[in-house]
């Protein structure tokens, strides 16, 4: 009798609940690294690279804990599994119960001749049952409310005790203070990055097999840089990003967190995002410790809050509402928008808006942009475009370091899109090249001219903007939070209008002949 265990990519944590449930004496681990993912995706190659070499040094970190573990490189993961079952002698199969929807329909999809066990996941701090129960007793959920429920329940950032614990500060909430422009040469601290190791350097050997393979069969290249690779790759070094967060970030993370800057692509944030989406990281051990550490150093509460905020807040609630909308959110089209994706986004570059070309430029190099550069220019620019928003989450699961389906959904097509209709935002992200100009400093070196609506020198941010405000007017003027803007879209002269709808039209005519 032999317990298999098998873990997913995104379970690489000693604690996870499969390995919690089992004895290391009667169990035996399998993680797989299946090519089969790329017929389907085409991964930015940065993120293949930090997920296999990832998932070779848990396996060994597993070794030392006692585990015996076996590590499959197959194409077909299921193939995989099966050979394993009847090799190992496997008799009864556990699985931590995936963040991502398709993985469970995958596996069940197989139909395993054992016993299969969904283990309830411990990744997140909210189980989906829990966050259920706290969902069905609101018409409308807000992550506002979701938040402070948060804060009372894990008892972070409180003073007080039980009934009568109150926010420290006497404030939930400190955003007012953290949307700075940038000033003139902001530069944010240096990043903490690793030289590849041994095996990380095999896994790159692999990529580079791989990519030789594509061209061999006529398939297009696999996207983005292979080097220099310089992601954290295992749970020591992840948790060396943390404390180097701590050092060098937190204090400062609040007032620039919405800043862009050209040649700045990391400012405070704390690019812990692929290592808490791996599992390498578990969001309640750095709550803990930056609530601690922040608490200890006495930094800035609105820094200090913010950054809570985004893993217990926005964290949290992207994953559970995306099990509480279910299986159908993702193909949501609130707005019914269907242009193609440009060849810039492809490509990584090219699209000859400076804006857009430095954070696409930044993606090809890293596989990661910053908040506000997904949000307010790439998803921006999908919104008031009009891309077809499932063509678009496809592209950011492929592209980013981070992405994975329960955070990219909600994201991008709730937050980015608005294609989910104001589920999980109660207003379209949508902005003109004025708030990319305020917030950047991407407009100085553009061949674009922000001040212009319209002519062949318009921002097209500027256009397409007006253009989808008019496109979509009826619908928006429903929105109360939309009132001003339709407002200032109802006192533009129809002449004018027309001029900037057909400078809008004209960018995407130029866009799909790739011009
Ligand atoms: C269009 C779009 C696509 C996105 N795609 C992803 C994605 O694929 N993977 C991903 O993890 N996040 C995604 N986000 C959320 C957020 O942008 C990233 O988590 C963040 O930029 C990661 O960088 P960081 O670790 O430096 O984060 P910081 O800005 O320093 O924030 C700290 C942490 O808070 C969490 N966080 C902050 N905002 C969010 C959010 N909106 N949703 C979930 N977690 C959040 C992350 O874990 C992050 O590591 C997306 C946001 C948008 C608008």
């Amino acid at each position: 009798m032999t317990i298999g265990i098998w873990v997913l990519g995104d379970q690489l944590n000693l604690a996870q609940s499969a390995l919690a449930s089992a004895d290391p004496a009667a169990a035996r681990v399998l993680l797989v690294e299946s090519t089969s993912v790329l017929q389907r995706r085409a991964y930015h190659r940065q993120k293949l690279v930090l997920v296999w070499s990832a998932m070779r040094h848990f396996a060994s970190e597993l070794r030392t804990a006692g585990w015996r573990v076996d590590l499959a490189e197959r194409e077909s993961f299921g193939a995989a599994v099966r050979d394993w079952i009847a090799s190992a002698g496997i008799s009864e199969l556990r699985v931590m119960e995936p963040a991502d929807r398709g993985f469970r329909e995958a596996i069940e999809a197989l139909r395993l001749p054992l016993p299969l066990h969904w283990i309830t996941s411990n990744a997140f701090l909210w189980s989906r049952e829990e966050f259920a129960a706290w969902a069905q007793g609101y018409k409308q959920l807000r992550l506002e409310l979701f938040y402070r429920e948060g804060r009372r329940r894990f008892g972070v950032l409180m003073e007080g005790e039980g009934k009568n614990a109150q926010p420290l500060g006497g404030q939930w909430n400190f955003d007012a203070e953290n949307r700075k422009p940038p000033p003139k040469g902001l530069r944010g601290p240096e990043a903490l990055w690793f030289e590849p190791d041994a095996i990380t350097q095999s896994v790159m050997l692999k990529l580079q097999r791989i990519d030789q393979e594509r061209a061999e069969s006529g398939l297009p290249p696999l996207p983005g840089e292979l080097e220099p690779f310089r992601w954290a790759v295992n749970r020591e070094q992840a948790l060396a990003v943390l404390e180097h967060f701590i050092v060098t970030r937190l204090a400062g993370f609040g007032p620039f967190q919405d800043a862009m800057v050209s040649g700045e692509p990391t400012l405070w944030h704390a690019l812990l995002s692929p290592y808490l989406n791996l599992g390498l990281l578990h969001p309640l051990e750095v709550i803990r410790r930056l609530e601690q550490a922040g608490l200890q150093q006495q930094v800035p509460l609105a820094g200090l809050e913010g950054v809570i905020r985004q893993i217990l807040g926005w964290r949290e609630y992207t994953h559970g509402l995306y099990h509480w909308f279910g299986a159908d959110y993702p193909a949501l089209n609130h707005f019914g928008a269907d242009q193609p994706l440009p060849q810039s986004f492809e490509q990584l570059g090219g699209s000859g808006l400076n804006c857009l070309d430095s954070v696409l430029e930044e993606l090809r190099s890293n596989g990661y942009a910053h908040h506000i550069q997904r949000l307010m220019v790439l998803a921006n620019y999908g919104l008031i475009a009009g891309l077809d928003p499932q063509a678009l989450t496809a592209w950011f699961h492929r592209m980013f370091i981070d992405g994975h389906d329960w955070v990219m959904q909600t994201n991008v097509i709730g937050m980015g899109l608005f294609a989910d209709g104001g589920r999980l935002a109660s207003k379209p992200y949508a902005a003109s090249g004025n708030y990319i100009n305020r917030m950047s400093t991407y407009c100085k070196g553009c061949s674009f001219d922000v001040k212009q609506r319209h002519g062949p020198k318009a921002c097209p941010f500027n256009s397409l903007y007006w253009d989808f405000l008019a496109r979509h007017a009826e619908s928006l003027r429903r929105n109360p939070r939309m009132g001003l803007v339709i407002k200032q879209l109802d006192k533009l002269p129809a002449e004018e209008l027309d001029q900037i709808r057909a400078s809008a039209s004209n960018h995407l005519q130029c866009c799909a002949a790739g011009r």
